[in-house]
């Protein structure tokens, strides 16, 4: 089945695919560099080490076996010995999978050359377009060095609601490197972005009240907006792969180990003589899940310290990672919806089945 492939943009999942081409029997890959790309931006990416992720795992800069998620009055601590919590640099991961895609021949090509090829395949990775007034996860996270020791390096943080919740559902990630250095990033699940300022003064407030520490210096900086819900491929006339292709969790960011799953069942797919496709990696039941979750968050957001919380509580370190990671039971999703607040989910499930937002931002 000899073919020509090219993929549209080169961020996470286009090099996942050009990383894994020899997989791919006698196609030949193509990775396109849109003329439109914005310059590439470092950031952390955060995952479990689930199967298959293992070399990632290798490769990254820090893990922790234990996380936590923290309310005014709850904390939840879990813990996975065996599928730490990891973080890499994306710039890192992109570098390595580049080499090794350069190993299995796969060119980088422009828009004028993809432009006169003949493709039998083209897979679009460039961003899926939000609906008007998507739920957005917006953050700044700034790696700062503090005054002096007062981070627990055994525990990453995933979400502290101890912070400003007067404007939305707001917590931070903190990710501790040393006693004196972590990625502490504010966080927020809104329709609106904040200005810069009230990120910055969020992660400053946090730092001096609960760790009663000051910055002693910025040693980077990273933000993000990522839509959330179900999103339009940027293209509909072109396959999407990776975030364009329904890889991002709708009501949680999280999308490595999804892009991971959906390359993954395209090759083993592949490799069972059919055609190169890529199907949108998470069950209809997650996704109506996520999309009653997101209506509750936008609408009465005050819920979400508690509802976070009162999750995190009810289930073991590897029993999040399976509901995180889109390999919940039916056993494991009744006992997520056993542990949520009964009130906000009644009326999150009505509210969504009127208000599911359809119109697409071109
Ligand atoms: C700051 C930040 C932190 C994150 N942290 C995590 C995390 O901890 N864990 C996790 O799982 N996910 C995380 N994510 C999400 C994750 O990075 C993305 O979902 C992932 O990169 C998606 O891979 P992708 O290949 O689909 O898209 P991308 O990696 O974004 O690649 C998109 C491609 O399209 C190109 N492109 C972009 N805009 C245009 C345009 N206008 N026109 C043409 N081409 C364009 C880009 O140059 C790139 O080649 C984070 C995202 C951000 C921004």
């Amino acid at each position: 089945m000899d073919s020509e492939v090219h993929v549209l943009g080169d961020g996470c999942a286009a090099m996942m695919l050009a990383a894994r081409a020899n997989e791919l029997g006698s196609t030949t890959l193509s990775i396109v560099r849109p003329d439109a790309a914005p310059e590439p931006k470092d950031h952390m990416l955060g995952f479990w080490a689930t199967p298959g992720l293992e070399s990632a795992a290798r490769n990254a800069r820090f893990s922790w076996s234990t996380w936590s998620v923290i309310s005014d009055d709850a904390k939840a601590e879990l813990v996975c010995e065996d599928q730490p919590y990891h973080v890499m640099h994306k710039t890192s991961f992109l570098e390595r999978c580049r080499a090794s895609a350069v190993s299995h021949g796969v060119r980088f090509i422009d828009e004028k050359t993809h432009a006169a090829g003949h493709p039998q395949s083209v897979f679009d990775t460039r961003p899926p377009r939000p609906p008007e007034n998507a739920m957005l996860q917006h953050f700044v996270g700034l790696e700062v060095e503090v005054d002096h020791p007062v981070f627990d390096v055994s525990t990453a943080v995933l979400m502290d609601f101890r912070v400003d919740q007067s404007q939305g559902m707001h917590f931070m990630y903190v990710l501790p490197f040393s006693t004196t250095t972590a990625l502490v990033e504010s966080t927020m699940f809104t329709p609106q972005t904040m200005p810069r300022e009230f990120y910055l003064e969020a992660i400053e407030a946090y730092l001096f009240t609960h760790h009663n520490a000051t910055i002693k210096s910025i040693l980077r900086e990273e933000q993000g907006v990522i839509p959330m819900g179900t999103l339009a491929p940027h293209d509909p006339a072109i396959p999407g792969l990776g975030a364009n292709g329904g890889a991002i969790r709708p009501a949680s960011g999280y999308t490595f180990a999804f892009i991971h799953q959906q390359i993954q069942s395209a090759l083993v797919r592949r490799q069972n003589g059919h055609g190169l496709k890529f199907k949108r990696p998470h069950k209809r039941v997650d996704v109506w899940m996520d999309g009653v979750l997101l209506t509750v968050l936008r609408h009465w957001p005050h819920y979400a310290p508690r509802l976070f919380t009162r999750m995190a509580q009810s289930l073991s370190g590897e029993e999040f990672i399976r509901f995180m990671t889109g390999k919940a039971s039916w056993r494991l999703r009744f006992k997520v919806m056993r542990a949520m607040p009964k009130v906000p989910f009644i009326r999150g499930v009505s509210k969504w089945m009127f208000s599911r937002p359809r119109r697409v931002v071109q």
